[in-house]
C-alpha cells in the first residue's frame, strides 16, 4: 500500500501548479447499478485516488490556495452507525483529518454551502468538467449563484481550467512506489497466463480458462480485473474486443488470452496467444513469429531517444514486409505502407499508457506530434495480425488466425525495461510449457 506521505506530496505538487487565489475540485467516482438494487463493485476514480488515497464513494476533495496558504478540504458521508452496519466502516470527518491528511473535513451535505464560500472571489477553478454530468450541473449552479452576487462585492470565478491536464501529466510519470505495485500486478498476470497455457486443452470452453485466470488473480490478492478478460479461441481472436468467452476451444486452433488484473489499484495488461493442443501449425507459427518480430523491433524504439509513434511505425514496417513474404500482401513495400494495405490485418495502434487505469490517462500527441518518451512512462507493446475467415484475396490456409502479443514496457533513463519479460513468448518456450505439463 502507498503511504499517506505519497498522496500528500502529490497534492503539494498540484498546489504548486495552481495559481494564487484558485480552487481545485476533485470528485469521487459514482456508483453504478448492475441490476435492480445491486451495484457493481465500486472502483474509485483514478484522479481522485491518486490525490487522496481514498477508496470510498460519495466524497469530494477541494484544494484551496490563497496568498500561498494551501488548505485541503474534504467532504464525505457522516459515520452513521446504521450505514456502517450494512456497508462497512466509513472514513468520516475525523478519519479524513487524522488518517488521510485533510486540513478540514465536512459532511457531504454541506458541500453546496461551503463551495459558495470557497469559490467567492476565486480567480480560477480547476475542475474535470464533462466527466460526471450530474456533478457538472451542481458545479454550474454554484457559478450561476455567485454571478448573481456581483453587486454584493462577490465575483464568480473568472476562469475554469481542466484539472485533468495537470493531474494526467503527473500520473504519466510513475515513481518507484507505483512501479513496485505495477510490477506486482504484472507478475500475477504472468502467472495467470502460464496457468492458462498449461491448463488449456482441446474441448475446454473459453470460460474455463477465464476461471483459471480469475482464480490466479484473486488467490494472489488482485481482487479485480483491470478490464474484462478476452479469451478468444480460433477466429474469435479476430474480434479485437471479443468478450463472450463462451465457445469451445478446438483442437488445431490458437487461443488469444488478453488479460489484466489490478493490484492495489494499479493495472497490468498482457496478451499471449498459444495453440490449444500445444503445437503451432506451420501457418500459425509463421504468423506468430511475424507478430513477435514486429513486437521485438517495436520495443527497441521505446526509450528517451524516441517519441510516441516511432515504435508503432516500425511494427507496421515489419508486419507489412512479413505479410508480403507470406504472400498475403503483394506489391511495393513503401506503397503498401503509404496506402495502409496492412490495416485489414493490423488495424489498431501498437499500445497505450498503463498505470492506475489499464488504458491510462495522458496525452499521446502534442500539437499534432508524438510526444517524446520520458523515463517513468509505461506503455504496452501489442502488435497483432488478424485474418478474418473469408478474407477475399487471401489463401484459405490463413483464415481465422488471430495473434496478438502484448507486454508492458517501462521507459528508463537509457532505454526500456520489459516489465513482463518473465512471461514466455517464443514458439519454443510456449510449446515447451505445453509439453511439460
Ligand atoms: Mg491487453
Ligand atoms: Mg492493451
Amino acid at each position: 500500500m502507498l503511504s499517506q506521505e505519497i498522496f500528500k506530496k502529490r497534492r503539494q505538487k498540484l498546489f504548486d501548479a495552481m495559481i494564487d487565489n484558485s480552487v481545485s475540485i476533485v470528485i469521487s467516482a459514482s456508483e453504478h447499478e448492475r441490476t435492480n438494487d445491486v451495484v457493481s463493485a465500486y472502483r474509485q476514480d483514478g484522479n481522485f485516488y491518486y490525490l487522496t488515497g481514498i477508496k470510498e464513494s460519495h466524497c469530494a476533495a477541494v484544494l484551496f490556495k490563497r496568498k500561498d496558504q494551501c488548505v485541503y478540504y474534504f467532504f464525505s458521508r457522516v459515520r452513521d452507525p446504521l450505514q456502517c452496519q450494512w456497508f462497512g466502516d466509513l472514513i468520516g470527518q475525523d478519519g479524513a483529518i487524522s488518517n488521510y491528511g485533510a486540513d478540514s473535513a465536512f459532511p457531504l451535505d454541506l458541500l453546496d454551502e461551503k463551495m459558495l464560500t470557497l469559490l467567492s472571489n476565486c480567480r480560477r477553478v480547476y475542475y474535470s468538467f464533462g466527466r460526471r454530468p450530474e456533478f457538472d450541473a451542481r458545479f454550474n449552479a454554484w457559478i450561476v449563484t455567485l454571478r448573481k452576487k456581483v453587486r454584493a462585492a462577490i465575483n464568480a470565478p473568472h476562469e475554469i481550467t481542466n484539472l485533468d491536464k495537470i493531474v494526467h501529466e503527473m500520473r504519466l510519470i510513475k515513481d518507484a512506489d507505483e512501479l513496485a505495485l505495477i510490477q506486482k500486478a504484472i507478475d500475477i498476470d504472468g502467472q495467470a497466463q502460464i496457468r492458462a497455457c498449461k491448463t488449456c486443452k482441446p474441448g475446454m470452453y473459453e470460460y474455463e480458462l477465464e476461471a483459471e485466470i480469475r482464480y490466479e488473480f484473486v488467490k494472489n490478492g488482485a481482487m479485480h480485473v483491470s478490464f474484462d478478460p478476452i479469451i478468444a479461441g480460433g477466429a474469435n481472436a479476430c474480434t479485437l474486443h471479443y468478450g463472450a468467452n463462451n465457445q469451445k476451444l478446438n483442437d488445431g486452433d490458437l487461443v488469444l488470452v488478453d488479460i489484466g488484473c489490478e493490484y492495489e489499484y494499479y493495472a497490468s495488461d498482457l496478451t499471449r496467444t498459444f495453440p490449444v493442443n500445444g503445437k503451432f501449425s506451420p501457418e500459425q507459427k509463421a504468423i506468430y513469429e511475424l507478430v513477435l518480430e514486429a513486437q521485438l523491433a517495436a520495443i527497441e524504439k521505446i526509450g528517451p531517444k524516441y517519441a510516441v509513434g516511432d515504435a508503432h511505425k516500425v511494427s507496421v514496417e515489419v508486419i507489412t514486409r512479413g505479410l508480403c513474404k507470406l504472400g498475403i500482401l503483394q506489391g511495393d513495400l513503401a506503397t503498401l505502407i503509404k496506402e495502409d494495405a496492412y490495416k485489414p490485418f493490423y488495424m489498431h495502434h501498437l499500445g497505450h499508457w498503463m498505470g492506475l487505469d489499464a488504458h491510462d490517462v495522458g496525452e499521446y500527441y502534442i500539437d499534432g506530434k508524438g510526444r517524446p518518451l520520458r523515463p517513468g512512462m509505461i506503455q504496452t507493446a501489442e502488435p497483432g495480425i488478424y485474418i478474418n475467415p473469408n478474407t477475399p484475396g487471401v489463401d484459405k490456409k490463413w483464415w481465422g488466425i488471430g495473434v496478438r502479443i502484448e507486454d508492458d514496457v517501462l521507459v528508463t533513463q537509457d532505454g526500456y525495461k520489459v516489465l513482463s519479460a518473465a512471461v514466455p513468448k517464443t514458439v519454443d518456450e510456449i510449446e515447451h510449457i505445453k509439453a511439460a505439463k
